[in-house]
């Protein structure tokens, strides 16, 4: 595991295991003509969460003379080491450089994310100014809904993808192909980007060509990702992602997404069920969230649900619908999501009264909502999030009270079976939306309408949740703004500004001194806009039309609805070209019964086998915590043949049990897991090599037995362990003379007391009668011993490292440790 300073550096890293990569289904390409980076301006937890960048890499990788990888924000702690170790961020896969890809791909999915974008190209070795960069400098793209207002990064950016990616990351990639093996310059190569429709190209399109989106035609036509990556870690959403539908007509008045992504195309459920059939199969996940702006809309939801449920429930695979309209959620469908676990319910009124959903065209009522809430209760949810946003326009009082109100009503309509969360968030006028001339209100409005609904809710079965008004503000000036961000943003980045989305780490103060150093008034880009004025994102055509827009500003005013073109006529928004761009449902199949592929029995009417598996966590694997690596072996496990036993109840877990927990950096040669099934495995070998192909790499099954119904479990049994400390290779002889001494010294001593803290307090705690042997082998590279375990205590080697060795904290950041066997008490017969 001891590649250079990297994987000592990630032993001291908070959360080693976003930067590991060796993740299933990664894809590592030694030899390629075009060299991908997709770059995420977030953690990993939050970039691998996000369904876009999969496709992308799906899509990429399959394209055989292309080679895509991965690369995320790294958090402030591995920033340091970085830039104190001169060490260039790298991707995932091959630790390359940034520096070193033909084109970087930085998806923008949220403003707040912009100045971490800076920051992966200053430690990337890439310079910031898109006009410093030289030859050999890679294409620094962009894509994602943050482009449709690129003004704000325009300085930093090559060329921005406007619209959906599936198909120009093709073209992209094939014309790079072509302009290296033409030689051509690194500007040349830029212009030919600017010939793809659909790129914008700051420096050779300016300010005012305007540049039409890219949409794909068909969903259908591009069942991507295939084989999903399986983060190592724990994400945000740590499940499989079908994509339903994309797109939305409902035309709610402040929404971007539904103008941006328009027009509505559902996939085929037949397309669906094979998906998720895939993709479970390629992953082993446990849950499958339906995705789309509103999955409530997609017109075969109730067949696609009965036969998701039907052919994986007895597999214990949850479906969960994260987006789903008030209205939209029958009786049918909550029975069938409840099969499973109970996924937890968001609900999203936005706004307090009726009339205020008439102006923002939201198109149901407070009553669609209390039935609901009934619904949802009474089908056995416990608690329920409703959304709102403040600060819309037209928003008076009553509208604030009424969203006092509707709490209340929603409390009464649980009927004390739960608990009611109001999450309130600040309304930012986004661009291409009949909103975009609105203004937005300040920090000071925000923060009285916060108190406001606070103030008045006092009762302990609701919660009232607000998002950070800072970061509304931000995101308004970012969103809105036009080329003087750029600057306002290379001084916030040089002062130190990251992760401004995260409230831990966002530096308001830095920004706010940015911004009154740089004499811009933030109310330029709040303030309302006129409507015969420029907008910063106007070269950008996001389909829908600038008439459009206006029609629907008014009718906001008017409180008149507008009708969904799916169920109604035509509105006119400019999308379709209703030959090929057009809205598109799924096709109507026939519904055929389906039946669970790999059921598995009830656990409480069948009686269980147990099978002992011995396994090994070394290289990388060795940086993943006890939960990792138990999720790693669990997906591996499901994505076997064998049937896991489960617990019952709302959530199940298979049956397991570990020796012990290993910690964070230590391999193992040696360790026991338990399992229980419901059923007898056959062929052991078969089994143990079709587990092995589904494991992440560093982690490998050694050994499958069956256990005899009366043998002990493996926490009865565990006797001990024997570790190896590798010392560091550049140890110079006079240090191993005092380790040696020191072990000496140890192993004379009847006690060996050392003081630790735990939970705060110092204790002491004697060692020695825990160790049985100690030795520095003959060659001076590594220090043996067995520890006992027993019920009442064990050592760890960091005890032994830091107590016995003496080894400071620099030295043992370079010792690797490795448990090489895991005791266990003799089977008597
Ligand atoms: S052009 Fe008409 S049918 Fe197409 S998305 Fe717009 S309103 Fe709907």
């Amino acid at each position: 595991m001891n590649n250079g300073n990297f994987d000592e550096l990630l032993l001291a890293a908070e959360k080693p295991s976003r930067y590991i990569g060796a993740e299933v289904n990664a894809v590592h390409k030694d030899k390629a003509e075009v060299r991908f980076l997709l770059a995420f301006p977030d953690t990993y937890e939050v970039g691998m969460s996000h369904l876009g960048l999969q496709i992308l890499y799906s899509i990429l990788n399959e394209i055989p003379y292309v080679a895509a990888e991965r690369c995320f924000a790294p958090w402030p702690d591995r920033e340091k080491q970085l830039r104190d170790g001169k060490i260039p961020l790298t991707s995932l896969e091959s630790l390359t450089p940034l520096a070193d890809f033909d084109v970087v791909g930085f998806s923008l999915q949220y403003e707040l994310s912009y100045t971490n974008i800076l920051n992966m190209l200053d430690l990337g070795g890439i310079p910031l100014a898109r006009t410093e960069r030289k030859e050999g400098h890679p294409l620094i793209t962009a894509g994602g809904p943050c482009c449709f207002n690129p003004a704000p990064l325009v300085d930093f950016i090559d060329a921005f993808v406007i619209g959906e990616g599936e198909e120009v990351v093709e073209e992209i990639t094939a014309m790079i192909r072509e302009g290296k093996k033409k030689y051509l310059s690194r500007n040349n190569l830029i212009e030919q980007l600017a010939k793809i429709p659909g790129i914008y190209v700051p420096a050779v399109h300016g300010k005012n060509q305007v540049i039409k989106k890219r949409s794909i035609a068909d969903l259908n036509l591009w069942a991507h990702p295939k084989k999903p990556v399986v983060p190592l870690m724990q994400t945000i959403h740590d499940r499989i992602t079908l994509e339903i539908a994309r797109g939305c007509t409902r035309g709610c008045r402040f929404c971007q997404a539904g103008m941006l992504w328009r027009p509505y195309r559902e996939r085929n459920t037949s397309l669906l069920m094979e998906m998720a059939e895939k993709t479970l199969q390629a992953t082993g996940h446990e849950e499958i969230s339906l995705l789309s702006l509103s999955s409530g809309d997609y017109s075969c939801l109730e067949p696609l649900v009965i036969n998701l449920m039907n052919k994986y429930h007895s597999q214990r695979v949850a479906v969960a619908l994260p987006s789903l309209r008030v209205e939209s959620l029958t009786a049918a469908l909550m029975e069938e999501i409840k099969r499973t676990r109970k996924t937890s319910f968001t609900l999203a009124p936005e706004a307090g009264t009726d009339k205020m959903r008439l102006i923002i065209n939201k198109g149901n009522t407070s009553e669609d909502l209390l039935s609901t809430v009934d619904k949802i209760f009474a089908a056995g949810w416990k608690s329920i999030k409703l959304y709102f946003m403040l600060g819309l326009p037209h928003e008076e009082q009553a509208d604030m009270e009424g969203i006092v109100h509707l709490g209340y009503e929603a409390l009464r309509a649980a009927k004390n079976r739960g608990q009611i969360t109001i999450s309130l968030s600040t309304f930012v006028p986004k661009p291409h939306t009949p909103f975009q001339w609105q203004r937005q209100i300040s920090l000071e409005e925000t923060h009285a309408k916060q108190d406001f609904i606070r103030q008045r809710i006092k009762n302990r079965n609701i919660n009232v949740k607000w998002h950070d008004a800072k970061m509304s503000f931000l995101e308004g000036i970012f969103s809105r703004g036009d080329e003087r961000i750029g600057a306002l943003l290379e001084t916030a980045f040089r002062k130190g500004c990251r992760f401004d989305g995260w409230s831990e780490i966002l530096r308001f103060d830095l920004w706010q001194e940015t911004i009154a150093e740089s004499g811009i008034n933030p109310e330029d880009f709040m303030r309302e806009r006129e409507i015969d004025e420029r907008l910063p994102w106007d070269n950008i055509d996001c389909g829908v039309s600038r008439d459009f827009l206006l029609e629907e500003k008014q009718k906001s005013a008017d409180q008149t609805a507008t009708a969904d073109c799916r169920l109604n006529d035509c509105q006119n928004c400019g999308v379709c070209d209703f030959s090929t761009i057009k809205n598109i449902f799924a096709a109507k199949e026939k519904n055929k019964t389906v039946v669970s592929s790999k059921p598995i029995p009830d656990s409480t009417t069948v009686s269980e086998k147990k099978y002992r598996l011995t396994f090994s966590k070394l290289d990388r694997a060795g940086f993943l915590s006890h939960l990792e690596l138990s999720a790693a072996l669990v997906r591996a496990l499901r994505r076997s043949s064998i049937a896991l036993a489960y617990t019952i109840g709302y959530h199940p877990h298979p049956k397991i049990s570990f020796a012990t927990a290993t910690s964070v950096g230590m391999e193992s040669r040696q360790e026991y897991l338990d399992i229980a099934a419901p059923e007898y495995l056959s062929d052991l070998d078969l089994l143990k090599g079709e587990i092995n192909a589904a494991l992440p790499l560093g982690i490998e099954i050694l050994e499958i037995r069956m256990l005899s119904p009366d043998e002990k479990t493996i926490a009865e049994t565990l006797q001990g362990f024997e570790f190896e400390l590798h010392l560091p290779a550049d140890i110079d002889s006079s240090r191993l003379s005092v380790i040696e001494e020191n072990i000496e010294k140890f192993l004379a001593a009847s006690t060996y007391s050392i003081q630790k803290s735990s939970k705060g307090k110092t204790v002491t705690k004697d060692i020695r009668p825990f160790i049985q042997n100690m030795l520095l082998d003959a060659a001076g590279k590594k220090v043996k011993f067995t520890v006992n375990y027993t019920p009442t205590g064990s050592a760890r080697p960091t005890d032994i490292i830091a107590h016995v060795l003496k080894s400071n904290a620099c030295e043992s950041r370079q010792i690797r440790v490795v448990k090489t066997k895991t005791i266990l008490a003799p089977i008597l017969n």
